[in-house]
């Protein structure tokens, strides 16, 4: 029988790139079974001797910036900087948990109550032994790659699933590992589709790591239900964008320039990317002519790419078709680029919506902007808010304190101010949303609770008084006036402030 094949096709051109194969069950089980085997003696080297080989690669990857960034490009068509910025975080991604793993090693001591002062407490944590990553096309090298690095710094083994329209860059990356000589079945990337990944999630993986849409996440968490295999997932999101009342001049020329950026900057391919805008009436004009000056200066291959897989165009299409029809304006774009061939998008402003639009209220990832007028400040917090979706917003104001009180009220995992998107680029910030927008967080000393299990150990330090607690069997007269006291002895001893 022929091996099913997935050909990679190049958005920009719409040329077949390459082919690669689709991995069944029992290759996606057998990969496991041979991470799990690996991982033993992977995690028995110490944290030192793991570091060296991420030290190679970090200098393996800049030595090689020109290769990943070509590969990343045939498969995406990004421009160059959307590229490198993939490359950048990874980069940091392994400066960042080289040094902090290091320093902190996630173990702490625990204060224990005053009545067991004999006792000493301990919070450690160990590697997942092998665990299963799925990833999205926005990002085919930093997400399948970024990801992976801390857990295999901790002493995990790791098997990717990268999405079926990118999986180049991250066969690359698992070449880069190789290339430092991470020993063989720590790192590999399983290359398929959706079953590709479903066969990754039932499979006898410790952690699934989840990246990508909000409908696929809901399927992946249910499996992960019926097999109690902990997950992070990282889904979807609709970024609003305010532009509050107290905003003055020089802030609000920044703010028409960030919200052109972080809405076409990837094509608007972020889980991040602006999507809607909410305006108060008395900058709305200027705000209005302003981005659409802007929008209409960005050019095709230096400013934004193709829109990644074909399917995503017909999502783009319909909901600017869908808020068309209920009365919105396209002021520029809405179409395909009229000259280029391949899954060229034209960068699209869309004005006179409402909350009951497409636009407004599914995830679009492609390159639009939706901008609505509000009358104040509360009626931008509202429609922030009156959305399935909260992974970022953005909050532009003149006065700090203001704006952070503001952040406070709007349901999402982050928020910027005054700027967006570069959050994701600081790897010390934990990174995830509330509500559709996923489950747990990842990056930063936070996020690291999820990159290994907890273990708690407790050392009992001393004999004094008796070879035996207490309040161990069989229990004496002492016992019985112990229990008798120990509540009060708790609240003598332990003020509540
Ligand atoms: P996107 O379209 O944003 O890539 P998806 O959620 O469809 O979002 O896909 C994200 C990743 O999940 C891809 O690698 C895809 O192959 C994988 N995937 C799709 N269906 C499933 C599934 N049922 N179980 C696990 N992974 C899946």
């Amino acid at each position: 029988m022929n091996k099913e094949v997935i050909s990679v096709i190049n958005p920009a051109t719409q040329a077949t790139v390459s082919k690669v194969p689709v991995c069944s069950k029992a290759e996606v089980d057998n990969a496991v079974d041979k991470a799990h085997k690996a991982q033993k003696s992977w995690e028995a080297l110490s944290f030192k001797e793991r570091i060296k080989y991420f030290e190679k690669l970090r200098k393996e990857i800049l030595q090689n910036q020109d290769e990943i960034i070509n590969v990343i490009q045939s498969e995406t068509g990004k421009t160059f900087p959307d590229a490198a910025t993939e490359v950048i975080s990874v980069c940091g991604f392994i400066a960042y948990y080289a040094k902090r793993l290091k320093e902190r090693n996630l173990s702490s001591s625990r204060q224990t109550q005053v009545i067991l002062a004999n006792k000493k407490a301990m919070s450690t944590h160990q590697p997942w032994p092998v665990v299963g990553i799925i990833t999205p096309w926005n990002l085919p090298f930093d997400l399948p790659l970024g990801e992976t690095i801390p857990y295999l710094m901790m002493g995990s083994a790791v098997v990717v699933k990268p999405s079926e329209y990118t999986p180049l860059s991250a066969i690359l990356a698992q070449n880069l590992c190789e290339r430092v000589g991470i020993p063989d079945n720590i790192f590999q990337v399983l290359t398929g589709n959706g079953e590709t990944g479903a066969a990754l999630v039932k499979s006898n993986v410790d952690y699934i790591s989840f990246t990508g849409s909000d409908k696929t996440g809901r399927i992946v968490a249910n499996q992960c239900g019926k097999t109690l295999t902990p997950c992070s997932l990282e889904l979807g999101g609709k970024t609003p964008f305010l532009i509050l009342e107290n905003v003055n001049k020089k802030h609000l020329e920044r703010a028409v320039h960030c919200a052109v950026w972080s809405a076409f900057t990837n094509t608007g391919q972020y889980c991040k990317s602006t999507e809607r805008l909410y305006v108060v009436e008395k900058h709305a004009d200027y705000v209005i002519d302003e981005i659409k000056k802007l929008t209409l200066e960005l050019q095709a291959k230096e400013d934004y790419g193709p829109i990644i897989p074909s399917f995503q165009i017909d999502i783009v299409l319909n909901h600017i078709k869908d808020a068309k029809a209920k009365g919105a304006q396209v002021i520029t774009g809405g179409t395909m680029h009229p000259e280029l061939k391949g899954h060229w998008f034209l960068p699209t402003v869309v004005t006179d919506v409402n909350h009951d639009m497409l636009i407004m209220q599914k995830e679009t990832f492609g390159p639009t902007i939706a901008i609505q007028i509000v009358k104040d400040d509360e009626e931008a917090v509202h429609y922030a808010n009156d959305c399935q979706y909260g992974l970022n917003a953005v909050v532009f104001s003149s006065n700090i304190d203001y704006a952070i009180s503001v952040a406070k009220r709007i349901e999402a995992g982050s928020v910027t101010i005054n700027d967006a998107l570069i959050n994701y680029m600081i790897p010390s910030i934990p990174y995830g949303g509330v509500k559709s927008s996923g489950w747990g967080r990842r990056h930063g000393m936070d996020g690291n609770l999820e990159i290994a299990r907890q273990k708690t150990i407790l050392i009992h330090r001393f004999p004094f008084p008796f070879n035996k607690d207490l309040w161990w069997l069989p229990h004496n007269k002492k016992a019985a006036l112990l229990f008798k006291h120990l509540p009060k002895l708790n609240r003598f001893f332990v003020k509540i402030p």
